[in-house]
């Protein structure tokens, strides 16, 4: 079976967490802040800070931004659980907006249908590595709501030729092995203000005053303080040291995939049955993954697509499922969101890894060509 994804470790990070066990540091602490700086300046954005997951990130960007209790939250549908989740982790209410029907991210006119008094922020999720329109998105909202990413999956993304994390909202990344990069687990929120940066740092350590390794490597003796309620979302140095080294392979990782998807994009932009991912021009796709529409032309169903694909040993998996219609707010809501209901219902996701090897994909295209065309 060809796999879906693979994450892209080699010994260098195998070394790297050998030399932090032998370290006797194993918590947040060197390598840590040294994965953030490198992630900060590859991405051009002033500060970093580490947590255990995207979701974590989210939940201490909306507490930052002062969402919570009684606040509306504009999200897609069409995204991964965890979005909408970090939104109610925060007190605060997800509201789902409906999707564009080419990009398969927010879609600007239905965001700003869906504006109340209560709407205090938009969540745009850079949807498998494709940045969302963030200037149509700002222009549809009035100023005193917030702009927040969830950028799990757009590390090495561009949006209008500078890196997704680098337009001045709160955005947050995700290494999930699912991901481009991954430490097992981690994520990491970005912001161009110290203030909210420092904020982040005391909630995800406690809210603890002084880090450890303040404490730790002062001179006389330092005394925390708890002022206000903190979580523990902090980052290993064992996990952060596998990310140092990942981010060194970043943009051999990106070229590849780019590789990937343009043979796949080649070959199946001429057929009738397929639409393939977007590519507007505002963007540069990391594609943290790889999905394919059927067109209306196409006469064989969805699922039989896929299970020809799974018996010609391609792995696949459905289009993501809408937020909306699982049961935990499918039953609040009875909301009907029909580009979102239609791109989950015809999509499909195939390989994509750096790693993918040629015969492979070669393997892919066909089977997908035959399977459409039945
Ligand atoms: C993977 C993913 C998340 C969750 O990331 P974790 O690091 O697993 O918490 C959130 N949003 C989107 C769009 C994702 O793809």
């Amino acid at each position: 079976m060809i796999p879906l994804t693979r994450p892209e470790f080699g010994d260098e990070e195998a070394r790297a967490v050998a030399d932090v066990l032998k370290s006797g540091w194993v918590v947040q602490g060197p390598r840590v802040a040294e994965f953030e700086r490198a992630v900060a300046s590859r991405l051009g954005v002033a500060h970093a800070v580490a947590t255990t997951s995207c979701t974590t990130a989210l939940h201490v960007a909306f507490i930052v931004s002062g969402i919570g209790p009684g606040d509306d939250v504009i999200c897609p549908s069409y995204s991964f659980i965890a979005s909408a989740n970090a939104i109610i982790h925060a007190g605060a209410t997800p509201v789902f907006a409906d999707i564009e029907d080419d990009t398969w991210n927010l879609d600007p006119s239905d965001v700003a249908r869906r504006v109340t008094a209560k709407t205090k922020a938009v969540l745009a999720v850079h949807q498998v590595g494709l940045a969302a329109d963030l200037d149509r998105i700002r222009a549809a909202v009035p100023d005193r709501v917030a702009i927040l990413e969830d950028a799990a999956c757009a590390i090495g993304s561009t949006y209008k030729g500078r890196p997704i994390g680098s337009h001045g909202n709160v955005a947050c990344l995700s290494f999930h092995p699912r991901k481009t990069i991954s430490l097992g687990e981690g994520g990491m929120l970005l912001t161009s203000d110290a203030a909210v940066a420092d904020h982040a740092r005391t909630l995800r350590s406690h809210g603890a005053s002084v880090s450890d390794l303040d404490r730790h490597q002062a001179k006389g003796l330092m005394f925390e303080e708890y002022r206000e309620l903190g979580y523990n979302y902090r980052m290993t140095d064992i996990q952060a040291a596998i990310g140092i080294e990942q981010m060194k392979r970043l943009d051999d990782l990106l070229n590849r995939r780019r590789a990937v998807a343009a043979r796949y994009n080649s070959a199946f932009c001429k057929s009738e049955y397929i639409q393939i991912p977007a590519q507007p021009i505002y963007a540069e796709h990391s594609y943290q993954s790889y999905a394919v529409r059927l067109r209306p032309a196409c006469r064989v169903k969805r699922d039989d697509v896929m299970r020809e694909l799974v018996d010609a040993g391609v792995t696949c998996r459905r289009g993501i499922s809408p937020i909306h219609l699982e049961p935990l707010h499918r039953n609040r809501l009875h909301l009907s969101l029909p580009i979102t209901e239609a791109v989950a219902a015809e999509s499909i996701f195939l390989p994509m890894y750096a790693s993918l090897p040629q015969e492979d994909q070669s393997r892919v295209i066909d089977a997908v060509l035959r399977a459409v065309a039945r």
